[in-house]
């Protein structure tokens, strides 16, 4: 395991395997802490058809090994465990993983969010084969059938409302007797000829075999049990930043996702974040890849204005036809103009 390092990338899903990509072509030699579970949110997917550049769609986990691949190509190091703890406080920076301490100038935060699922029995099993937590990536399989959606926040709505363009009925199952959900967003979905909604009622477990065929529901004012028939469950009850350890280290918001300061710095200077680890808008694999991308360039400036000793010809590294860029002194922080 190497020490001193340029630059270090928390997490392995696609905005991490993105920014180990770009940060390995400059020549950074990017260590990726990629975690016990490789690979990120998209490992626990299937098909992936809103990727760019697979007109017949990827397979989740394949794509994610890919983009590992494509990283490793560059030369990225990889170790396959958690980080344990990290330590912002003065660079370079420490980050501790498989029982050792590597430093670092620069660190990438990839770490990501995880779907609050719902914990009922056969949930996970069903991943992937009619449980999903991501209406627009996977909408499209429900064409012509029925589905339900839990929650009642805006996401909840907003997943419904996406279903409709190809389920026939769209039950959104709901704890309580009034949504959370923004008002405009709430009368949108209850508006809508093809959602129906189960006040006070609970998901006690999800019913299937090979892929889901209904749900065991439970009505919270009777507290009576019954099956209902549906070809799908989209879980929208939140999100959660995989940010803990870095709590007390850097700015964080309400909700737990890392606050950048300035393009994809954080709080502290030579931290960046990229994906959904601040990033609950968009939250798709490919905004995170975006984001990996620009936090690795801003990583690669950042370094340029500190290390003038490892500054290179931009055109010597890709072979691209980038103008040489101006050699120049930067004040910690400061990400100049290119
Ligand atoms: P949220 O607002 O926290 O809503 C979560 C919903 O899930 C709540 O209705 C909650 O019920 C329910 N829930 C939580 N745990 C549950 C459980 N174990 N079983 C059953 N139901 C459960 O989360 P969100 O909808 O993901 O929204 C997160 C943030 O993003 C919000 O600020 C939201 O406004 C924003 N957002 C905005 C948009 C938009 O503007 N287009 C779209 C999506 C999200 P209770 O109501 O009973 O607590």
């Amino acid at each position: 395991m190497q020490d001193d390092n340029k630059v270090i990338i928390l997490g392995s899903g696609s905005a991490g395997l993105t920014a180990a990509i770009y940060a390995a072509r400059a020549q950074l030699k990017p260590l990726v802490i990629a975690g016990s579970q490789r690979g990120g949110q998209l490992t626990t997917t299937t098909d992936v058809e809103n990727f760019p550049g697979f007109p017949n769609g990827v397979q989740g986990p394949e794509l994610m090994e890919m983009m590992r691949r494509q990283a490793e190509r560059f030369e990225a190091d990889f170790i396959d465990e958690d980080a344990t703890a990290v330590d912002f406080g003065r660079r370079p920076f420490r980050v501790t993983v498989a029982g050792g301490t590597v430093s670092t100038e620069t660190v990438i935060l990839a770490t990501g969010a995880g779907t609050n699922w719902l914990g009922v029995p056969n949930e996970q099993r069903l991943i992937g084969h009619g449980v999903s937590s991501c209406a627009p990536c996977d909408a499209f399989f429900f064409r012509e059938k029925e589905v339900a959606v839990v929650g009642g926040g805006d996401s909840a709505m907003e997943e419904a409302l996406v279903l409709t363009k190809f389920a026939t009925r769209v039950t959104i199952i709901h704890r309580r007797d009034q949504f959370r959900a923004s008002k405009i967003m709430a009368e949108r979905a209850l508006r809508h000829g093809k959602i129906h909604v189960f006040w006070n009622t609970t998901i006690e477990d999800v019913v299937g075999n090979g892929s889901v065929t209904g749900l065991r529901l439970k009505d919270l004012k009777t507290g009576g049990l019954r099956d209902f028939k549906v070809d799908g469950l989209f879980v929208a009850i939140g999100h959660h930043p995989n940010t803990e350890l870095f709590r007390g280290q850097i700015e964080l918001d309400d909700q737990g996702y890392v606050v950048l300061k300035r393009n994809t710095m954080t709080s502290v200077t030579g931290v960046f974040a990229a994906g959904d680890v601040h990033d609950h808008r968009y939250r798709q694999a490919v905004t995170a890849a975006g984001w990996g991308c620009m936090a690795a360039m801003d990583v690669e400036k950042f370094l340029e204005g500190h290390d003038e000793a490892h500054q290179e010809p931009a055109a010597a590294r890709d072979g691209s036809a980038r103008r040489p860029r101006k050699s120049r002194t930067a004040k910690p922080g400061a990400l100049g103009d290119a």
